[in-house]
């Protein structure tokens, strides 16, 4: 039986932040997405693949920031080349500064479908003039969502807030399905903009699924059928999966598609990229402009990112990894002989129990993290993993060895 762990310093800072910020902390970092008062809610630091919360527990993370973490925590040549651009140059201006060109050429090299691209600061920003480009290219209204594509208002799924006229117009098909979205797509024939689509299906609280054979390329033929613009929602899979994005590694090219999270390590920074005839709307009739977009903190950082996934070949080495730690989970949930499943392998490891009307997989799976987190595993409950590069095996052997044990704790309920 592994120790609840101490977290005095996380509760108190908490308690404060009740009075100071709605909901204390934002969103999906709230405790009700781990598991109360087992996890931490507040990190001091971090470095390579693990991180310590403000109580002195250090973990090996598996959440990675949410997906920005490729590499690893205060990666030095990454930080130091922002550093060199804050001291030597300045990176916030009234004008734009010449990097932009530089990564954008970057772009253009890696990724497949990228002749053109625009720099904005969040995957919500990319994924939303996405939709914007979609609809003034096409002169069309609907868009086909599958997937978390951000917090705005034509997309996130909580509603509050927001008019229904803003969301009426987007219709939610389901991944791995290409005849639930061609239904969508028939009744709504000429008026289709836009298909968006995570290539990586990776619902919340459920299994990761890769695409089945020949489901991208069934999507990319219907949205040519209906004349819509196919756009890949790359955040999670870009920079991750390949250098190219999942399009390069499942060899099918979108119009339009999104790119955040892993592109620079955790600096903000994301991308619309896209073929050059609907990308160019942006040039007069889309306005796209934010005071943050040109900064070239984050573009600095995107580029020696880049450079450093390209020199090492850190995403072959995050795949072996990630290929490894999902033949070693498995093994040891075959021998739990538990109602356990594990997917996302190698890039979004998720471990969820197997629903059942009695509602035991609530329990098993907040027991699960409950021991997962004592032994300094940090994972959510609710949303897959991620692999980084400064994972070490030993990390990796030791999570196995974790999974293992915690797993052996359900055993007493069922
Ligand atoms: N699309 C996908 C697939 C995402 O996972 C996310 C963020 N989790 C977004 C868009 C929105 O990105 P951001 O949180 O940077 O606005």
């Amino acid at each position: 039986m592994a120790d609840k762990l101490k977290l005095e310093k996380s509760m108190a800072m908490y308690e404060e932040a009740q009075k100071l910020v709605p909901g204390a902390v934002a969103g999906i970092r709230r405790p009700y997405n781990f598991v109360q008062g087992e996890y931490p809610i507040y990190f001091d630091h971090g470095k390579g693949g693990r991180i310590t919360d403000i109580d002195g527990n250090e973990y090996i993370d598996f959440l990675c920031a949410y997906g920005p973490i490729i590499i690893g925590y205060r990666e030095e040549e990454i930080d130091h080349a922002v550093q060199e651009q804050i001291n030597n140059k300045g990176f916030c201006f009234s004008l734009t500064q010449p990097q932009q060109n530089e990564l954008v050429r970057k772009l253009q090299e890696v990724i497949p479908s990228c002749e053109m691209a625009a720099l904005v600061k969040t995957g919500s920003d990319a994924t939303t003039i996405a939709i914007r480009v979609a609809r003034a290219y096409t002169g069309k209204t609907k868009i086909a969502r599958c997937g978390y594509h951000g917090w705005h208002d034509w997309c996130v799924e909580v509603k509050g807030g927001i008019p229904e006229k803003f969301y009426e117009d987007t219709l939610e098909f389901h991944y791995n399905d290409l005849d639930g979205l061609e239904t969508i797509l028939k009744a709504n024939r000429d008026d289709m903009a836009a298909i968006i689509v995570t290539p990586v299906g990776h619902p919340l609280a459920a299994p990761v699924q890769m695409p089945k054979p020949g489901y991208l390329e069934g999507v990319r033929a219907l949205a040519d059928k209906y004349g819509a613009l196919l756009i890949f929602d790359e955040i999670r899979s870009g920079f991750r999966v390949s250098l190219g994005g999942a399009q390069q590694y499942f060899g099918v090219t979108p119009d339009l598609s999104t790119f955040g999270k892993a592109m620079a390590n955790g600096y903000a920074i994301a991308a619309l990229v896209g073929k050059r005839e609907p990308m160019m709307v942006l040039a007069d009739k889309v306005f796209l402009s934010s005071t943050f977009f040109p900064n070239t903190d984050s573009i600095v950082a995107a580029l020696k990112t880049i450079e450093i996934l390209q020199r090492d070949k850190i995403l072959d080495i995050i795949k072996e990894k990630g290929d490894q730690f999902g033949i070693d989970v498995q093994k040891v949930i075959d021998e739990s002989g538990l109602p356990v499943e594990f997917s996302g392998a190698p890039w979004m490891p998720f471990i969820t129990f197997s629903k059942d009307e009695t509602g035991l997989y609530k329990k098993l799976r907040t027991e699960f993290y409950t021991q997962l987190i004592r032994r300094r595993v940090f994972l959510q409950p609710y949303h897959h993993g991620y692999i980084c590069y400064r994972h070490t095996d030993e990390d990796i052997a030791y999570t196995v060895n974790a999974i293992r044990e915690s797993l052996n704790e359900l055993k007493k309920l069922v």
